[in-house]
């Protein structure tokens, strides 16, 4: 039962959510899979920057604030995004970046627990987590933790011994930004409160990818980007979210005055906002901040555990067509097939992985590479068809079968990879 062109074409006709691509503005020729690195444009993308800058900038200057309603933008969209990640009303800000974010929630978390359970120095994470979370535990250890100690583990699995009477945070990628691994976030924190450890996670690599359950998993803090699978744009603020029944407990050290309870009172001392208000430190990059709500509004027309099922499908197809159509040039999966633990890429590892993606992208078929070895390739299943995933598959055969690797302008690394 080899899978065919035609086959491609009828799930394409059967598929619910094909209309969804006329609302991203997409190059010609192009199949793209690196929508977890930097999502497509939404068509009204540019209307709405057009607008932010020469009504709310140009036009209304300084009214905008209140006009515009510039100031409340950060709540405003964590509310309209919150059914997306399985958060109430008034409990997600999106605002800086998910760096900062995870810096904030990480110091908040440490500190109730110093309050709660004085005993637990273990920060655990994981080794192959995205570097950034890693830096800034270490960042904040050796400022604000000297007694704390990063603890890393190497597989998931180790979670069910590493998380013990030590552990005071465990800080996870939902989704494994290499791999794709997708942990069980319920288990999860069942597991780490079971220990009274918190929880942060962290949902770039699935936050617009599949449905997120946070306040029904029983999670604590999570943080993610915005400009992957949500589409909002090159470096536009992260989300941030905390459960509600921590919120009133716990406080954060980048004391903005946006975080304050009377920002205009400008008062001298500092005191924190009681709702997720607090949770914000300074002026944010309005125009980046406005365009966040165009990605969300598609996502809102969309019913995300169909995104979930095209995803799977894809990922599906596009891991069986390479088996079938690319089986002799030894690229080895490194992505779960078990649904239960794939989020939304599928990487392949070969030892010419870079050269490969960069002769890919020549042909139009952008994904990217990750060291050590690893082509990745995004599925986001609003602006991918089935047989977007049989033309990516041929071209990586071609790629492989004519050697078109090779070359030595596809082995010098630019700076992003
Ligand atoms: C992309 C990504 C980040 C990026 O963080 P920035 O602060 O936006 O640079 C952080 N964590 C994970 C897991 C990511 O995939």
């Amino acid at each position: 039962n080899m899978i065919t062109l035609q086959q491609c074409e009828q799930w394409d006709q059967a598929d619910e959510l094909a209309g969804f691509k006329a609302r991203f503005d997409l190059p010609p020729n192009t199949i793209y899979l690196d929508g977890n690195s930097l999502g497509a444009m939404p068509r009204h993308a540019m209307e709405r920057a057009q607008q932010v800058i020469a009504q709310e900038w140009r036009t209304d200057l300084i009214n905008s604030w209140n006009k515009a309603g510039w100031w409340t933008l950060p709540v405003r969209l964590g509310d309209q995004m919150s059914s997306l990640i399985g958060a109430g009303q008034g409990e997600t800000i999106v605002s800086d970046s998910t760096s900062v974010n995870l810096f904030k929630v990480l110091a908040a978390a440490v500190n109730l627990q110093k309050e709660r359970h004085p005993q637990k120095k273990v920060i655990l994470a994981e080794r192959d987590s995205f570097p950034t979370d890693l830096y800034i535990i270490e960042g904040f250890n050796a400022f604000f933790g000297k007694d704390y100690r990063l603890e890393l583990i190497d597989e998931p699995a180790d979670l069910k011994t590493a998380i013990n009477d030590e552990t005071a945070v465990v800080v996870l990628s939902h989704v494994n930004y290499r791999t794709g691994y997708l942990h069980d976030m319920q288990a999860t924190n069942r597991l780490a409160h079971e220990h009274h450890a918190l929880v942060i996670w962290d949902l770039c690599h699935s936050a617009g990818a599949l449905p997120i359950e946070l306040k029904a998993s029983g999670s604590d803090f999570a943080i993610g980007c915005t400009y992957k699978y949500l589409n909002a744009g090159p470096g536009a603020p992260a989300l941030l979210w905390v459960n509600p029944e921590l919120l009133d407990k716990i406080s954060q050290p980048l004391s903005g005055w946006w975080g304050h309870k009377h920002p205009f009172a400008m008062s001298p001392s500092y005191e924190a906002a009681s709702g997720i208000e607090r949770f914000l430190c300074g002026t944010q990059p309005i125009v980046s901040l406005s365009l966040v709500a165009c990605g969300v509004d598609v996502f809102l027309q969309t019913d995300l555990q169909a995104v979930r099922r095209k995803s799977l499908a894809l990922t599906d197809l596009f891991i069986r067509l390479v088996e079938q159509e690319c089986a002799e040039f030894g690229l080895r999966l490194i992505t779960p097939r078990d649904h239960h633990f794939r989020g939304s890429h599928v990487s392949f590892a070969h030892e010419q992985g870079y050269a490969v993606v960069q002769a890919l992208i020549a042909r139009g078929v952008i994904g990217d590479y990750r060291e050590p070895e690893v082509m990745r390739f995004g599925i986001t299943p609003l602006y991918l068809s089935f047989v977007d995933i049989w033309q990516a598959v041929q071209h990586l055969k071609a790629v492989l079968t004519d050697r078109e690797w090779d070359k030595p302008a596809y082995k010098t690394r630019s700076k992003v990879t």
